[in-house]
């Protein structure tokens, strides 16, 4: 598999994200500079790289939780110029928040239906979309119980399904894996792929190399608030520099 080149800069159909040039300082300290990628329509792209070189960060500038000093992102051909993040949410670019939006005292289907949106007549909807993530997610047996009562694992499951209720068109993961145990980590994984199939395209930070090899389409690495390489995961994670870099070869 090749890396997208300049295709989607003017918009094309196959690239559903572009970063173009995007820099963002914190003071003196230089967090992203001059950083450029694409994300293929239906791929999964991860992002990786040592801690501290701006993954999150980069994170937050596509999904406007942060604006960044230079540089454009386009989403579906439009830039995303200063759209707010609950407008670019509407686009269908999604993120998820790291369990912040997660109800403790709401049954696990009501933690969903919160997302379904208002007004009566669009509750019945709501509701049928609530059984279907329910059941894609392997939540149904807990449907009823409290979120509060739920394992790790299993928040960060319904987190998924969260997200999924605003029918992202790019889904954004930051480490969707992390603390999770290698049973549940390949039932996400598993999910994730299986919204691939469906067409959703889906960009994730990750830290766990073996499962970024195998799920990811393409991988960008970031290092030092660079782009140091892009590429297919087998290229990339076999490269040198990047082994040295970021796997202390
Ligand atoms: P990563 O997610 O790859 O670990 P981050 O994007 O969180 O990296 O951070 C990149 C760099 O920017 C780090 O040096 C971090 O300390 C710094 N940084 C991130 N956010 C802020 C902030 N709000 N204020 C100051 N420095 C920040
Ligand atoms: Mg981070």
């Amino acid at each position: 598999m090749v890396t997208q080149t300049a295709t989607g800069l003017d918009g094309t159909a196959d690239v559903i994200l572009s970063v173009r040039g995007v820099g963002k300082s914190f003071g003196g300290l230089k967090a992203l500079q001059d950083v450029s990628f694409e994300v293929a329509t239906g791929s999964i792209t991860g992002l990786i790289g040592p801690n501290g070189s701006g993954k999150s960060t980069l994170f937050d500038i596509i999904t406007r939780y942060q604006q960044p000093d230079q540089g454009e992102i386009r989403f579906a051909g439009e830039p995303l110029g200063a759209l707010p993040p609950h407008k670019v949410a509407r686009r269908g670019l999604i993120r998820t928040f790291q369990l912040t939006r997660i109800f403790p005292n709401l049954t696990v289907a009501e933690n969903l239906l919160v997302f379904a949106g208002g007004g009566r007549r669009r509750h019945a909807a709501g509701e049928e979309k609530v059984y279907e993530l329910l059941e894609f997610t392997g939540l149904l047996r807990v449907a009823e119980l409290e979120a509060g009562g739920l394992s790790y694992g299993q928040l960060k499951l319904l987190e998924i399904a969260q997200v999924l209720m605003l029918d992202p068109k790019l889904l954004m993961l930051d480490e969707p894996l992390a603390g999770i145990n290698p049973g549940l980590a390949d039932e996400i994984v598993a999910r994730l792929c299986d919204l691939r199939d469906r067409g959703m395209t889906l960009v994730l930070v990750e830290h766990n190399l073996p499962v970024v090899r195998t799920l990811c389409d393409t991988l960008t690495v970031l290092n030092g608030g660079r782009v140091q390489l892009t590429g297919d995961p087998e290229t990339v994670l076999a490269d040198k520099d990047v082994r040295e870099a970021f796997l202390g070869d």
